[in-house]
């Protein structure tokens, strides 16, 4: 089995973002900037923002954090949005989710300019994705495709499962998989005859937050296995696949952590500096 080094090639992405960061400073005069608006005080949205933070940090973007209580209105978290919108020097919007429960996520990422959703949730590029067009990707259904195309995967003419319909990974997930020709079946929690159906798969992708709900026995022998779950077990952060019983069963897997949470944030970075070089 062959581990997808999430970590080994989020790294040199980075490097890559980092000359392509500088090269847009040294033209423009003024740094990619990336707006990370955190809403309340959960404890891993915190933690999942001061990542971002580090990693703009280290590829020399500018980030701007604005953290507002849980209290906050639903029309001042749209004011901060608005006001970003509005700003030449913030060229990515992010909006850590989840929001607390009496703010209305939708109106509040609605009120992102699509040039600078960097995190590819809006109607505009979701419905620009949906047809196969050119648009921003969220970056974790972006990253796992970086990674299939980096191991040299192919995906043409090959059987998908996306395990999970999110909006912000399995239903973007089964998007790019069908726009890159393979043929993609997507299951929740209402589906039937789950693991038959992922047996199937040449290309098995997990995004359900469920620890060890794969198995060796619905896994394909030769199959990619790629594990987009993050559980807390214990205090330790496990998938949503049984990895030590895959091991001999599947020809690639991501681990977790080290596999697809990287490659998220450097789509991120990524959709931040393309995001920065379309605007100016
Ligand atoms: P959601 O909770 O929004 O979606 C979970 C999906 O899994 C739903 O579609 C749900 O079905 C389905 N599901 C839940 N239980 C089952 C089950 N027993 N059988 C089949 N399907 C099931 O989660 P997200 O998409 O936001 O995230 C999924 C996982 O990925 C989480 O663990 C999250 O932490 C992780 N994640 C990791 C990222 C990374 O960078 N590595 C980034 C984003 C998320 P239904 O629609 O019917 O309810």
């Amino acid at each position: 089995m062959i581990v997808m080094d999430g970590k080994k090639i989020a790294a040199d992405i980075r490097a890559e973002l980092k000359a392509r960061a500088a090269a847009f400073f040294s033209k423009k005069a003024i740094r990619v900037g990336l707006a990370v608006v955190l809403i309340g005080d959960e404890a891993a949205s915190a933690v999942y923002v001061r990542n971002k933070i580090k990693a703009c940090e280290e590829v020399g973007i500018r980030s701007v954090l604005k953290q507002l209580p849980a209290e906050t209105s639903q029309e001042e978290a749209e004011r901060v949005v608005m006001a970003l919108a509005e700003d030449p020097a913030v060229h990515g919007i992010l909006v850590q989710l989840p929001l607390p429960r009496h703010l209305d996520a939708s109106r509040i990422l609605s009120r992102i300019p699509s040039s600078k959703d960097v995190d590819g949730f809006s109607a505009e590029n979701i419905g620009l994705l949906a047809r196969g067009e050119t648009c921003t990707v969220a970056c974790t259904p972006l990253g796992v495709m970086e990674l299939l195309k980096r191991y040299r995967i192919p995906t043409e003419g090959k059987r998908a499962v996306v395990l999970g319909r999110s909006n912000i990974v399995g239903k973007p997930m089964a998007m790019l998989l069908t726009n890159a020709d393979a043929t993609v079946t997507v299951c929740h929690s209402k589906t039937r005859e789950l693991g038959a159906i992922c047996r199937e798969a040449d290309i098995l992708i997990s995004a359900i937050g469920r620890p060890k709900f794969v198995t060796a026995d619905m896994v394909k022998e030769g199959a990619v296995v790629i594990d987009v779950g993050i559980n807390r077990v214990d205090g330790k952060l496990c998938g949503d696949v049984d990895y030590e019983a895959l091991t001999e069963k599947a020809a690639y897997m991501t681990p977790v952590p080290g596999g697809v949470g990287p490659m998220t944030v450097a789509m991120l970075l990524r959709n931040t500096v393309d995001a920065a070089e379309k605007q100016v």
